[in-house]
C-alpha cells in the first residue's frame, strides 16, 4: 500500500544511474496510444524514434543507452520540457519546480522512455495513458491556486496509472492518496515509485469514484480520467475552500474546477478543453 521511504526528492543523479527498470522486460508490452488527441502524432503514423519538438531535439537514442546516460535523460531535456510548459502558460514556480524534479522517463518502459520527455501523452499499458507534461501541471497549478497561498495538506489524486503525477504532486502537498482501479498499473505505479523513497504518497487500489471517505476530507482532488460528471461522493470528500480539478465529458471534454464553499456549496467553472481516458467505476 505505501512506499516505504527514506528521504525525497533524491538527487536525480542518484535516479538515473539505476538499473531499476530492469524487470521492466517481464511488464506487458504497452497498447498503442490511446484515448489522446494530446500526442505530438497520430495513431496513424509511426512514432518518431526521437523527440519531434525543437528544444528536445537530439540524435535517436536507444532505451538501453537512455538507462545508461544519465545526462542524456535528465537536467537538460527535463529543463526543456519545463520550459515548454511554461511556454504553454503554466506559470506556478513550485509547480514548474516539482515537474523539473521528477525524473518522468522512470515511468515509461525502456522502449518509450527516449520519448518520456515530448508533450505527448504516451501508452502506459492497459489502454491507459501516461498524461501529457502541460496538462498535468496546469491541474496542479489550478488546485494550488487555492485561498491558503498554494499549501496543500491532503490531496487525492483518482487514476494513478503510472504513478507519475503522484510524484510530481508529492512535491506540492504534505500528503497524497491516489487510487488506481486496475490491479497491475496499481503494482506497476508501487513498483516504478519504489525507487524514488516519495515518503508522502499512499497508493490504493480501488474505484476512485468512491473516494476515500475514511482518509477525507482533502484540500485537493484531481481526477486523470474523465466521467460524464464529478461523482458526488467526490464532492463530499473536499475541506471547505479545497478545489477539485477533473475531465469531464465523453467525446469533448473540458477541465473543470470545483470549489466547496460552505458544508453544502460548491461552485463550478469550466476551463480550457482536454482530453483524458474514460473514468470507470469499479476495479480489475
Ligand atoms: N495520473 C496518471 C494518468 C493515468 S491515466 C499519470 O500520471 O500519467 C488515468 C488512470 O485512471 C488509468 O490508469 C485508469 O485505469 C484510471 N481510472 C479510471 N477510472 C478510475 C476509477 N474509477 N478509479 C481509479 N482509477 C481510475
Amino acid at each position: 500500500m505505501t512506499d516505504k521511504a527514506k528521504r525525497f526528492p533524491l538527487t536525480l543523479a542518484s535516479v538515473v544511474d539505476q538499473k531499476s527498470k530492469a524487470d521492466h522486460s517481464k511488464r506487458s508490452v504497452a497498447t498503442p496510444q490511446t484515448a489522446t488527441k494530446n500526442a505530438a502524432w497520430d495513431s496513424s503514423r509511426p512514432a518518431p524514434a526521437a523527440p519531434v519538438s525543437k528544444p528536445m531535439a537530439r540524435p535517436a537514442q536507444t532505451a538501453s543507452r537512455v538507462e545508461r546516460s544519465g545526462s542524456m535523460v535528465s537536467d537538460g531535456v527535463r529543463k526543456a520540457m519545463v520550459d515548454r510548459v511554461a511556454r504553454q502558460g503554466v506559470k506556478d514556480a513550485k509547480v514548474l519546480a516539482a515537474m523539473e524534479a521528477v525524473p518522468r522517463h522512470m515511468f515509461m518502459e525502456p522502449g518509450l522512455s527516449s520519448q518520456a520527455y515530448i508533450d505527448a501523452s504516451l501508452p502506459i499499458g492497459h489502454h491507459q495513458t501516461i498524461s501529457q507534461p502541460y496538462i498535468v501541471a496546469r491541474m496542479i497549478e489550478i488546485m494550488r491556486d487555492n485561498q491558503q497561498g498554494g499549501v496543500l495538506n491532503r490531496v487525492l489524486e483518482i487514476g494513478t496509472g503510472c504513478g507519475y503525477q503522484a510524484a510530481v504532486l508529492s512535491l506540492v502537498a504534505k500528503e497524497v492518496y491516489s487510487i488506481e482501479r486496475i490491479k497491475p498499473l496499481h503494482e506497476l505505479a508501487r513498483s516504478n515509485l519504489r525507487p524514488l523513497r516519495i515518503a508522502n504518497i499512499r497508493l490504493h487500489y480501488g474505484d476512485g469514484m468512491l473516494g476515500l471517505p475514511q482518509v477525507a476530507p482533502f484540500d485537493g482532488i484531481i481526477l486523470a480520467a474523465a466521467g460524464l460528471e464529478v461523482p458526488q461522493a467526490l464532492l463530499d470528500q473536499l475541506t471547505i475552500g479545497g478545489r477539485l480539478v477533473a475531465p469531464v465529458g465523453s467525446r469533448h471534454q473540458v477541465l473543470q474546477l470545483i470549489q466547496r464553499t460552505s458544508k453544502f456549496d460548491w461552485t463550478s467553472t469550466t476551463l480550457e478543453d482536454c482530453h483524458f481516458v474514460p473514468l470507470r467505476a469499479g476495479t480489475v
